[in-house]
């Protein structure tokens, strides 16, 4: 173990046709490897079973409302951004069976589902960005301050156990991404910048003539597992590339958000204009939530067959922008998209910093790109910061929701 562990951090050099040889190694010690797949006209996370799955040669253009796959110019597995999904998707799935109750006469019983991933199979993550290990944090950080014991039911029986995470740099950036505001990316970092840990760092040169990966262990197992993968050390400048290729990246950014006091800006805002304006805009179809990496909205969902002999609860992803989400005893305590959309900026920016320590944002940008209006947070967010009068839109009494 003491020749693993002196091997964490050491960048080697790694052909890219012997990628394969890390799919096989994970899977012989038992992971299901899950990454970037091609899918209809996106790029989404599944099972992989080698690198032959990955969307070689694909990347990806984005805007605001918009999203388009784009061929490359040369055969780069991971040389796309981001898709709409993210990996809490896996580490909190859309629909989790908490229990089926079974009548059996005069009596029932009541089944627990087989916990996720903690069976004899665990999950390997291929392809994490930085911003996508920071957004893990941010969901550990949920659910640690959510005080979610070891033994709650949720935990219990449907969180996975950690995956393995091989995290890849960013080569690119999208239009939408501005991790390099929110000090995530694009760059991963040593293990713990992010504040999550991992296993494998990547980064890719995909030339013609000498497509090539440095492949780094960030952790002990990491370290084993690339022990068994083809590999030299990398030269001076091989590292160097490294370096550059996430500089270039962070200087290739266009979109910035700039939030010196959070909560204070969200305070003085409470009033302000353009939360009509915006909600004049959004269509309150969730879509931000559900593609954002770190939103952790459920529900509970109780549902029976038509014999009335099977009955199950089951746990579902839910959004701040339902209506219904936030009913209390007799109505809904948010009942505009202005209130609505208000509350979710408001927590994902400003409020979050004081109840979980960071903010809610990493910068992915998902939520800029699958907003079928195009709602941009840092345009929006600029517009706050501005006085009534400079927006144009004339000053209305606050009501409240
Ligand atoms: S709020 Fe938007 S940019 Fe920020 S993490 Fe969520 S989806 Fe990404
Ligand atoms: S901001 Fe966009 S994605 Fe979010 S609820 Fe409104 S219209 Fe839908």
């Amino acid at each position: 173990m003491a020749t693993l562990s002196a091997d964490i951090g050491v960048t080697y050099r790694m052909r890219a046709g012997d990628l394969g040889a890390l799919f096989s190694t994970l899977h012989a010690a038992n992971f299901l490897t899950i990454g970037p797949r091609l899918s209809g006209e996106a790029i989404i996370l599944e099972e992989l079973n080698g690198p032959e799955d990955l969307p070689v040669g694909w990347g990806d253009e984005q805007e605001a409302g918009r999203y388009r796959l784009r061929r490359r110019a040369d055969q780069a597995f991971f040389g796309y951004n981001l898709g709409p999904e993210s990996w809490k998707k896996f580490l909190t799935p859309q629909r989790q069976l908490l229990w089926r109750a079974r009548r059996q006469g005069a009596t029932f019983t009541i089944e627990q589902p087989e916990r996720l991933g903690g069976g004899p199979q665990q999950l390997a993550f291929i392809g994490v960005r930085a911003c996508e290990l920071a957004a893990i944090r941010v969901q550990e950080r949920v659910r640690e301050v959510s005080g979610q014991p070891a033994n709650d039911l949720i935990d219990a029986k449907c969180r996975v156990a950690t995956p393995f995470l091989v995290g890849v740099t960013c080569a690119q950036s999208a239009a939408t991404c501005f991790c390099t505001s929110m000090g995530t990316g694009p760059a991963l970092g040593p293990p713990g910048s992010s504040g999550v840990g991992y296993d494998l760092a990547l980064t890719e040169f995909p030339s013609e003539d000498d497509h090539h990966f440095t492949i780094e262990a960030r952790s002990e197992r990491g370290a084993d597992i690339a022990s068994h993968i083809p590999r030299q050390l990398a030269t001076e400048e091989e590292c160097d590339a490294v370096r550059q290729q996430s500089d270039t990246t962070a200087a290739l950014m266009r979109r910035h958000l700039k939030l010196d006091k959070p909560a204070q800006l969200f305070q003085d805002s409470l009033e302000h204009p353009h939360w009509d304006e915006v909600a004049s805009r959004c269509l309150s179809c969730a879509n931000c939530t559900l593609v954002c990496p770190t939103c952790f909205c459920t529900n509970i969902e109780d549902t029976s067959d038509l014999s009335g002999d099977v009955a199950e609860r089951w746990l579902r992803w839910d959004s701040c922008f339902h209506l219904d989400f936030s009913y209390l005893h007799g109505g809904s305590v948010r009942q505009t998209t202005r209130s609505r959309y208000r509350q979710w900026l408001t927590h994902k920016l400003g409020t979050w910093h004081e109840q979980f320590g960071s903010s809610g944002c990493v910068g992915c940008g998902r939520c800029i790109a699958w907003c079928p209006v195009g709602i941009d947070l840092t345009v929006e967010l600029e517009a706050l910061t501005l006085s009534p009068e400079v927006t144009g839109v004339q000053t209305g009494k606050y009501e409240h929701p």
